[in-house]
């Protein structure tokens, strides 16, 4: 095996190549913790070519090397953790931001770049990223396509597919694809960028995007609302986005509070009496008048008793503060190591939904606690499951493997997606069939094989081959 890394010193730089023990704990894992890492070596490249070089060199000794894509490690799937002597490739030294072209509204990056820098460097421009989540200061670029990332704001601006204009991959095959054209209009054949956004490393791996960018929300102002009932959710909803400009629509309950609460301890409640769940609405007040038919609403809703109180933005801070709340929610139960899924069902099921998870779970696992939070202007609901604090690590595994059958019973029934936007990764892999067709997943096997003829990216994500 050392003859085999000591190869690598042909084309790359001693520190690129690490075999410490601190980094192979760092870089084989990402924020699942239900994993042990086991990589064999860290690959830092510095450019597409070093990529190329260390896939062919992996090609070469296809029987015993294979590699595993890294970002920011802050995928909730799996999808970037080496359990089993893989070399995980990291792309965080490639980490250069290009020019920004205002004319095309295109910005070119490297995949390595963290998103809230990309974020960042077009705000400065005066610009918008729009792509955005509690986990934008480590994740990057590379990682978001490879996951077709989602996010808080997808109910107005999609998910990252929409901001990827061009892309550049080495493939398994070791070849370097310029998907980069960057075309508003090309239909000139298959788009093939499209399969690689949202393939988990298991295609190509990208080293460069060209994203595109739009012009910031106007004064983006958050209301955030409590409420008795998890039913009102639609009508709520239904009233803000046709009378309103909605950049964003979440939820929590008192549960999901709660923690972040104890987790943050300087953080006051919102408001002085507590109630089951909470939505946050975050819309653009372009002018007096949008606030004007903002209150207006929140004066219905709060008639109807579809609301019990709630609270508005007037600046930055107080927006960050309320939007805290709801987005230090993961981090707050990470301590818990709870069961965490992320799903989705249609908009208007979702009540319905979550009623029968909570029934179908209460009745099989008396003794765990169940947290909800998510986009549900999209349909996407993160269940947290707690254990109870004297389960073994062991008894709360197989636990889970349990939770996610009755889960999924559910989910089928409601003809749900297993995976809303962390992806498949090894977490689901047992679950695909749920979701896809098994003619779906012959294609993407077929897929698959064409970019990766010698299976060295990502073995065993998403499915076995
Ligand atoms: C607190 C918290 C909140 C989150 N909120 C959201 C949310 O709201 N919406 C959401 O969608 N996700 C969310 N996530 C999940 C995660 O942040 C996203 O999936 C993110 O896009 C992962 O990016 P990353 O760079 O960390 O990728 P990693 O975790 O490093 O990798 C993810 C997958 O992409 C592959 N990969 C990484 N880089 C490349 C590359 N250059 N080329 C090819 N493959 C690559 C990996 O092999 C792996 O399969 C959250 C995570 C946390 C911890």
């Amino acid at each position: 095996m050392d003859a085999q890394l000591s190869e690598l010193k042909k084309f790359l730089k001693n520190d690129q190549i690490s075999t410490d023990v601190q980094d192979l704990e760092n870089y084989g894992r990402d924020w699942t913790r239900a994993f042990s890492p086991k990589p064999l070596a860290i690959l830092f490249p510095q450019s597409t070519h070093e990529v190329q070089l260390i896939v062919q060199w992996a090609i070469t000794y296809k029987e015993s090397i294979s590699l595993v894509p890294s970002g920011g490690r802050t995928g909730l799937s799996g999808g970037a953790v080496a359990t089993k002597g893989e070399v995980v490739l990291s792309l965080q030294r490639m980490n250069k931001i290009g020019d920004l072209n205002e004319i095309d509204r295109l910005i070119s990056c490297e995949a390595g770049v963290v998103t809230q820098d990309l974020q960042e460097f077009v705000k400065n421009k005066g610009y918008f990223f729009p792509v955005d989540f509690a986990s934008r200061g480590s994740s990057q670029i590379g990682g978001n396509i490879s996951t077709n990332a989602g996010g808080t704001k997808v109910i107005r601006y999609g998910l990252m597919r929409e901001w990827v204009a061009g892309l550049e991959v080495v493939t398994g095959a070791g070849e370097i694809l310029k998907m980069d054209q960057a075309l508003v209009k090309n239909n000139a054949g298959y788009d093939l960028k499209q399969l690689f956004i949202g393939s988990e490393g298991s295609l190509g791996i990208v080293t460069s995007a060209i994203l595109k960018f739009t012009t910031p929300p106007e004064i983006p102002t958050v209301i955030l609302l409590q409420s008795a009932k998890l039913d009102f959710s639609t009508e709520i909803l239904k009233r803000f986005q046709s009378r309103l400009s909605l950049t964003a629509f979440e939820f929590f309950t008192q549960t999901a509070l709660e923690k972040v609460l104890e987790n943050q301890k300087t953080e006051s409640a919102p408001f002085q009496k507590s109630s089951p769940f909470y939505f946050l609405a975050e819309f653009e007040q372009k002018s007096d008048a949008v606030m004007d038919e903002a209150l207006a609403i929140f004066d219905e809703l709060k008639a109807e008793g579809l609301i019990i109180d709630g609270t508005l933005s007037q600046n930055d801070q107080q927006r960050e503060k309320l939007w805290g709340y709801r987005e230090n929610i993961s981090e707050a139960l990470s301590k818990f190591k709870p069961y965490k899924n992320d799903i989705s069902v249609k908009i208007s099921e979702i009540p319905e939904f979550v009623r029968e998870v909570e029934v179908v779970l209460t009745k099989n696992f008396p003794k765990v606690d169940i947290i909800w939070f998510g986009h549900i202007g999209d349909g996407n609901l993160h269940i947290n499951v707690i254990r109870q604090a004297d389960q073994l690590d062991s008894d709360f595994e197989n636990e889970c493997k349990d939770i996610s059958q009755k889960l999924f019973e559910v989910l089928k029934k409601f003809n749900g997606s297993i995976s809303a936007e962390h992806g498949i990764g090894l977490l689901k892999k047992p679950y695909l069939s749920l979701s896809r067709t098994p003619e779906e997943i012959q294609a993407m096997k077929q897929i698959k094989k064409v970019f990766d003829p010698h299976g060295i990216l990502n073995p065993g994500k998403i499915f076995d081959l």
